[in-house]
């Protein structure tokens, strides 16, 4: 299946490993039901139940769908990135140990790097 068609401003982050301004994504304060897919390669990487609100301004899960989300080095050196284990495309970082939820995991992922099919 060929990949989504990305929009400059999706590219940049998803291709480029670029990070959207905190509190300025879509997804951010969605608290509807349902399933987040990748936007390059509609792979499902997050479910609602596992989203929470971190206050960090970008959307947060403790837990990801199955393997579909990959951790690798940050070139950084410090971080730990986020890709979609399918097309490879930049999500974000994880962080483990603050405590946000019993699960001791945050997946802080860009709006860009998502879309989200609501559950009926
Ligand atoms: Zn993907």
């Amino acid at each position: 299946m060929p990949y989504n068609k990305l929009n400059d401003f999706e590219a940049q982050i998803i291709l480029h490993k670029g990070t959207e301004a905190p509190f300025s994504g879509l997804y951010c304060n969605n608290k509807e039901e349902g399933i987040y897919l990748c936007k390059q390669c509609n792979t499902p990487l997050f479910h609602s139940q596992s989203k929470f609100d971190s206050g960090t301004g970008w959307p947060s899960f403790d837990e990801a769908i199955d393997t579909n989300v990959k951790s690798i080095p940050d070139s950084d050196g410090r971080r730990v990135e986020i890709v979609c284990t399918q097309c490879g495309g930049h999500l974000g970082h994880v962080f483990k140990g603050e405590g946000f939820t019993s699960k001791m995991t945050r997946h802080c992922v860009n709006s860009a790097s998502l879309n989200f099919i609501k559950e009926a």
